[in-house]
């Protein structure tokens, strides 16, 4: 098979760049290892950057139409202190909210609308299994699917599969361990949708809890210690949760939703990044070019914005038959600086709240916290650098059908 742009993984980035080259009237095959986008635990948060993005293509008033709640403000408890921490409704953006929708919803959306464009091929099922080289350039990958092994040769290729991305590995590009001490354990706990909105975040003795509204359930992050989830599990379900309602006792009365640690899932948080996102005929975007913390609920955000920048910078080029390898650095320039900023923030985070919270050294609000608190400006400042990033990409790249 032989396209202009072949994208390996259709995530967040992978099927939105795949959107909008095919818009810009590029060929583009992209691969996706599974059969549907039907897996749990992938973040579920559209943040206004992104709602601004469908509104750029069009998309937004039906998009909405999908079913989702709405976050407009975030608030947490340190101890006995409840500190509102973002109001994204001070935003100046066409969606001054977070929209939280189940992340298949959101790429079915996307393949949906992209049937429109007849040069977008997505092929559910396969998995890239290793990069093609020719002359010092990678031209296109090796894919397997249920018909049997394939080649897919392109002017680019593009990784964008993800935190554990066969594509940087096969490529060996280097990669930076910004480190990471802590884990999460992610579950669900029913919720009443009739309840009033909860706070979003617990802090309390050694625990903390994050509990995201999701209308019939609450999604919740339990943060524990790095490698201590077969300590966690040893304790036995009873006193995990009795240890999630201690934190929480809003989630007492769904509780036994926690039937075992079956139905509580470890995530093994880490942050890293490529030194190069790039080499002749790749390049790597997302994930797979930086993973980000879950904190924040960023790695999305960012993941698009890596793809629209791409589309910006490249759509034109690939379309035309003119990109060269100095075009693909660009988006590493281009790109590199807000996933290091955010990614440096996350790192505080995890230095000076999350692993202190775990060691219990954090018994009520620190004094940052209590700034912000009272900062209505600093709560819209916060909610600009989750919502709208520190680089907020629109799409420039065109439209041709
Ligand atoms: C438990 C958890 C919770 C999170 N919560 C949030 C949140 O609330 N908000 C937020 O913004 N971020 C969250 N994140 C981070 C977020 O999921 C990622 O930053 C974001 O999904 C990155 O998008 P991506 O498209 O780069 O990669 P991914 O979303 O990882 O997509 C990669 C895709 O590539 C496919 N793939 C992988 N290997 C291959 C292969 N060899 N061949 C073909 N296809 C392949 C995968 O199946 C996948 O569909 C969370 C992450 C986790 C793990």
């Amino acid at each position: 098979m032989e396209t202009q742009c072949c994208i390996a993984g259709g995530g967040p980035a992978g099927m939105m760049l795949g959107y909008l080259l095919a818009r810009a009237g590029v060929d583009v095959v992209v691969l996706e290892k599974h059969a549907d986008f039907l897996r749990d635990f992938r973040g579920d948060t559209v943040h206004p950057s992104t709602l601004q993005v469908m509104a750029d293509l069009g998309l937004l008033d039906e998009f909405l139409k999908l079913p989702h709640s709405r976050i407009d403000h975030l608030d947490g408890w340190f101890g006995e202190d409840r500190i509102h921490i973002a109001d994204f409704s001070r935003l100046n953006t066409v969606c001054p909210y977070i929209a939280l929708m189940p992340q298949w919803d959101f790429l079915n959306f996307l393949v949906e609308k992209g049937r429109a464009f007849k040069s977008l091929h997505v092929l559910m099922s396969t998995k890239v299994t290793d990069l093609v080289r020719e002359n010092d350039r990678v031209v296109g990958v090796k894919a397997i699917s249920q018909t049997g092994e394939m080649e897919i040769r392109a002017q680019l290729t593009v990784g964008a599969d993800g935190r554990h991305s066969t594509v940087r590995a096969a490529a060996q590009l280097a990669v930076q361990d910004v480190g990471s001490a802590i884990d999460v354990l992610w579950f669900r706990i029913g919720r009443d949708p009739n309840a009033d909105a909860q706070d979003f975040g617990h802090i309390k003795k050694d625990h903390m809890l994050i509990s995201i509204d999701r209308d019939t359930y609450w999604q919740c992050a339990y943060v524990i210690r790095k490698g201590d989830a077969e300590k966690v599990k040893a304790q036995g379900i009873e006193a995990f949760r009795q240890s999630v309602v201690d934190t929480d006792p809003a989630l007492a009365g769904n509780i036994s939703d926690l039937q075992s640690f079956d139905d509580v899932k470890l995530l093994t948080v880490g942050i890293d990044r490529l030194n190069h996102w790039s080499i002749p005929g790749l390049l790597c975007i997302g994930d797979a070019a930086h993973t980000m913390s879950p904190v924040g609920g960023v790695g999305i955000n960012l993941a698009l914005q890596d793809a629209v920048a791409t589309a910006n910078l490249l759509a034109e080029k690939l379309r035309s038959g003119t990109l060269s390898d100095a075009d693909v650095e660009a988006v590493q320039r281009r790109r590199e600086w807000p996933a290091r900023a955010v990614q440096a923030v996350q790192r505080l985070a995890h230095h000076n709240l999350l692993e202190k919270a775990i060691r219990g050294e954090i018994t009520r609000a620190p004094l940052f916290a209590r700034v912000l608190s009272r900062s209505p400006w600093l709560q819209g400042r916060l909610a600009a650098f989750i919502g709208l990033g520190v680089r907020q990409e629109r799409v420039s790249s065109p439209r041709h059908f």
